[in-house]
């Protein structure tokens, strides 16, 4: 997709060696862009951009964005994509996660004001915490407990967005925010502790599925390919956001597991386990806004999607 606001542009892309943040970085490049990556590494892999070795376009800046963020030459872009995502990742780096969405934020931020270049933050259904409101629309404020063991990124991507939009306020930046609903694809750690690739996982090793609770809790699932191009969609049409990004095909956990299994091709079985606090009971994105504003849904099925994704993780293994 080369179209004229990739072509030539000069991208920031933090978090560049994560799951979501390699994938936006392939599509930037693909799109004619320049990327710079910048990314600690605490959760990223440098294996997710070994194939951008040789490309002259791609460099990468090892640092932690918490610190201030020094990259030298002009910028048109920068996105934010930096943190620990997955709740088994962030409940073990309770700190720099709420360091992440704060200091990095304003590190990102304060990059993209001195460079008068656009930006974008890449935040979470998370802010809606465990809704009351079904699906949740982008006006839905959220029930998230402030002090509970995910209140660290839920409250670290709330205080983002906040900081992004007064950065907009009060220093005109062009800013962008997109709400990112449970995404999956390769290049996902095997050991992230996430439905998919858990159940991917443990399925591939024939051990029964660890099922949270009942599993009768519900999330959408959307295929990485798909997200990528709703983000590239909202920097194009100038979309500020915040907006929902994700599939709205709701699925319980147990019917996700079953789907998994059928993909592999081996079905174990499921164990059902403890279930983690505040896991939120029911999640799946109102995706009016994005429908309306960039034309856009998540296109690929479940069962293709887990299939594209199985593939790569046999090929990983
Ligand atoms: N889950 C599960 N077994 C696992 C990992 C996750 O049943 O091995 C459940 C989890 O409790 C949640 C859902 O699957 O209800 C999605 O969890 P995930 O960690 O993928 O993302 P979340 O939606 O919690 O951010």
């Amino acid at each position: 997709m080369a179209t004229e606001r990739f072509a030539g542009a000069r991208v920031v892309v933090t978090g560049a060696a994560g799951f979501l943040g390699s994938h936006l970085t392939d599509a930037l490049l693909a799109a004619g862009a320049e990327v710079v990556g910048v990314d600690n590494l605490v959760t990223g892999s440098l294996d997710n951009l070994a194939h951008l070795a040789s490309e002259p376009r791609f460099e990468l800046i090892e640092h932690d964005v918490t610190c201030h963020i020094e990259v030298p030459g002009p910028l048109d872009l920068v996105l934010h994509a930096a943190s620990p995502a997955s709740p088994v990742d962030y409940l073990q780096l309770p700190i720099q996660t709420l360091k992440v969405g704060s200091l990095g934020t304003h590190n990102a931020l304060g990059l993209a004001k001195d460079n008068r270049a656009g930006f974008l933050l890449f935040s979470t259904s998370e802010v809606y915490g465990d809704p009351e409101v079904h699906p949740q629309p982008e006006t839905y404020r959220g029930n998230v407990d402030p002090i509970g063991p995910r209140g660290v990124y839920d409250e670290a991507k709330r205080f983002a967005e906040a900081l992004t939009f007064a950065y907009h306020r009060t220093h005109g930046v062009p800013v962008h925010v997109v709400r990112i609903f449970n995404t999956y694809g390769p290049r996902m750690r095997m050991a992230d502790g996430r439905a998919v690739p858990n159940f991917i996982r443990q399925a591939l090793a024939g051990e029964p599925l660890t099922v949270h609770g009942d599993g009768e809790q519900t999330r959408s699932l959307c295929y990485v390919d798909d997200l990528v191009a709703g983000m590239l969609a909202v920097l194009e049409r100038d979309v500020r956001g915040p907006i929902n990004l994700g599939s709205s095909h709701e699925f319980t956990v147990n019917a996700v597991a079953e789907a998994v299994m059928d993909a592999v091709g081996s079905h174990p079985g499921i164990v059902h386990v403890e279930r983690p606090v505040d896991d939120p009971q029911v999640r799946c994105p109102d995706t009016g806004l994005a429908e309306r504003l960039l034309g856009w849904h998540a296109g690929t099925g479940l069962a293709e999607g887990l299939e594209r994704t199985v593939a790569w993780y046999r090929r990983a293994r």
